[in-house]
């Protein structure tokens, strides 16, 4: 069992993470390390951010260079860091036009506020957005609006008004849903925190053609099953449909802090001068980590990776519980069990792996993009040691 290394016992960090009892001070590659050097299988990339493994050479080679030459500037004035970013994810996507922030979270508000006013330059007096039980986007006010979990909301209030929640899967619930006072619907094509619940196509299917139908924007958060996690770049291209509005954070730096915005050129002007900001938004140093990611995805081929490991993982998972996902975004619902919370913390202290939970019977799984057919071995083989 591992004990709470005594120096934070009394930490001086306010407690609104109930963290393991490790301390991390080194990583690479599949692996990160404690200060004694144990090493431990990371499952969960960070929760979804190091997709390269940990401090991956070309990555931590473009920061250095990038920190040697230009920090930052302010949006006041144009970088080739940012500009070539913006015109890659244009390229493989959808979307026109791209704004950079600094977080997930910061990048659904920058999507709500795109959609109010792209209603609000049209005259519209539509604000509504429709979102779906059980999404997470984020913890900032207007994001923690859209994410309709009584325990994450209920402190909070009062909330931003104008969200309107339907159930899973419901696209009649869906389609009633949105009205005439609707400027936008809001979901993960996959959601994560929510227990890994991939959508079918009817049901977005069904947004699309609810949104067509009054002019609202139909807004993917893709924060953390995009940059390749499923085995395509981003996880609606799986499906027939495609968004208004894109957002991304979590994986595309590689570990820097960075959040974005993709959308079609019918709305990205919704955004005029003086509507949205961010000072820290599309600096070099995350914009050139991020170009690195990009490149590194491409030459090493991860989307087919991520898809055949997944597959791998998925098989591996299957005997357990019922098991959904996509390439490597994988949950399984433990079947008759409730103590997924327990079985992540023998995973941790017995079997130096890293996976999470996302509620008392549900397991999942992260693991970066590079992974081996070894590792998902050696963590499937932990696993269902834990569970014995
Ligand atoms: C993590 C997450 C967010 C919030 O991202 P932060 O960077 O923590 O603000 C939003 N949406 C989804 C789908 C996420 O998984």
């Amino acid at each position: 069992m591992n004990e709470l290394p005594s120096q934070y016992q009394h930490s001086a960090q306010i407690a609104n993470y109930a963290r393991f009892p490790v301390e991390f001070v080194r990583g690479e590659g599949m692996y990160l390390y404690d200060a004694e050097g144990t090493a431990y299988l990371d499952m969960l990339s960070g929760l979804g951010v190091n997709s390269l493994g940990h401090c991956h050479p070309q990555v931590v080679e473009a920061i250095q260079r990038q920190a040697k030459t230009l920090l930052h500037s302010s949006n006041l004035y144009w970088t080739p860091q940012a500009e070539r970013l913006a015109g890659r994810l244009v390229e493989m996507s959808f979307a026109d036009k791209a704004f950079f922030c600094n977080s997930g979270a910061e990048a659904v508000e920058a999507a709500i506020k795109l959609a109010r006013a792209h209603a609000y330059n049209a005259g519209s007096a539509a604000r509504k957005i429709v979102v779906v039980e059980r999404a997470f986007h984020g913890r900032t006010m207007g994001a923690l609006s859209a994410t309709p979990q009584e325990d994450k909301q209920a402190p909070f209030a009062p909330l931003v008004s104008g969200f309107q929640t339907v159930a899973r899967d419901d696209a009649q619930a869906l389609t009633l849903a949105v009205d005439e006072q609707t400027c936008a619907v809001l979901l993960e094509p996959i959601q994560g925190e929510g227990g890994v619940h991939v959508f079918s196509d009817e049901f977005l299917v069904a947004a699309r053609e609810a949104c067509d139908r009054v002019g609202a924007l139909l807004i993917f958060d893709e924060v953390q099953c995009g940059i390749g996690r499923t085995g395509k770049m981003f996880a609606h291209q799986h499906t027939p449909v495609e968004p208004d509005v894109l957002t991304l954070a979590k994986a595309l730096a590689g570990g820097l802090p960075i959040g974005a915005v993709l959308a079609a050129e019918h709305c990205s002007a919704a955004l005029k001068p003086g509507f949205h900001g961010s000072t820290f938004g599309g600096n070099p140093v995350s914009c050139a980590a991020a170009n690195a990611v990009l490149d590194v995805i491409e030459s090493e081929d991860l989307l087919q990776n991520a898809t055949v490991r997944g597959a791998q993982l998925a098989t591996a998972l299957v005997p357990l519980g019922q098991v959904q996902g996509r390439g490597l975004m994988q949950g399984v619902t433990l079947t008759n069990r409730t103590d997924a919370r327990e079985i992540v913390n023998k995973m941790l202290t017995e079997h130096h792996t890293l996976i999470n939970a996302t509620d008392d019977s549900t397991l999942r799984f992260l693991p970066p993009l590079l992974a081996t057919p070894q590792h998902i071995d050696v963590a499937s083989t932990g696993l269902r040691h834990a569970l014995t």
